[in-house]
């Protein structure tokens, strides 16, 4: 049995045209679907494994990707959207009725991913966009009912497909937090 880590890279994952200019992501919905405007393409896409993070129907991983707040634009039925937990650091815009996430945003201007919107790539009408490169907070699925056993084919599975496995975020961003939290102890 092969493992099923996300519908949008189970087949191999999509290398990114490297001039995706930005596009349209759609949610679910047949009936006056939500639509959000990004301009430009996204920054360090991975797959997710963390429990708040949505996923298709079907999916162990998210693929989840940032953009700056600024390329983002709610382009129509944004009545339809509601944050998902008020209290959380990244308040995740869903629909209502489909229940996507359409986007993630902090408030928190103290925060190191603080300009930095969450969004799902694969929500995309078009294709091109930077494709999946590692993939985060792998041990996390276990939290969402992964047997601990089937850890060991997971991982072996995301090296399969060149996304590095890591119990928290790569390396990069991990760096860019504690930089980050080093800037503000030195101010
Ligand atoms: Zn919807
Ligand atoms: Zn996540």
């Amino acid at each position: 049995m092969t493992v099923h880590i996300h519908p949008a890279i189970d087949n191999g994952v999509k290398k990114g045209s490297g001039s995706f200019s930005g596009g349209t992501l759609v949610c679910k919905c047949k009936d006056k679907p939500v639509k959000i405007g990004i301009k430009g393409d996204v920054a360090h896409n991975h797959a997710c494994g963390c429990t708040k993070c949505w996923k298709p129907e079907g999916a162990t991983f998210s693929v989840v990707a940032v953009v700056p707040r600024q390329n983002v634009t709610v382009l129509e039925n944004g009545d339809k959207l509601q944050i998902v937990d008020t209290a959380a650091t990244i308040q995740r815009y869903a629909c209502r009725a489909c229940g996507t996430h359409m986007y993630g945003r902090i408030e928190n201007k103290g925060h190191p991913f603080y300009g930095l919107d969450f969004i799902h790539p694969e929500l995309f009408e078009e294709g091109g966009w930077a494709a999946p490169g590692f993939a985060a907070f792998v041990s996390s699925v276990i939290e969402s009912g992964v047997k601990p056993e089937q850890m060991d084919e997971i991982r072996s599975r995301l090296k399969e497909l060149g996304l590095e496995p890591y119990d928290c975020l790569s390396p990069a961003l991990m760096d860019a937090i504690s930089t980050h939290v080093a800037k503000a102890k030195a101010a």
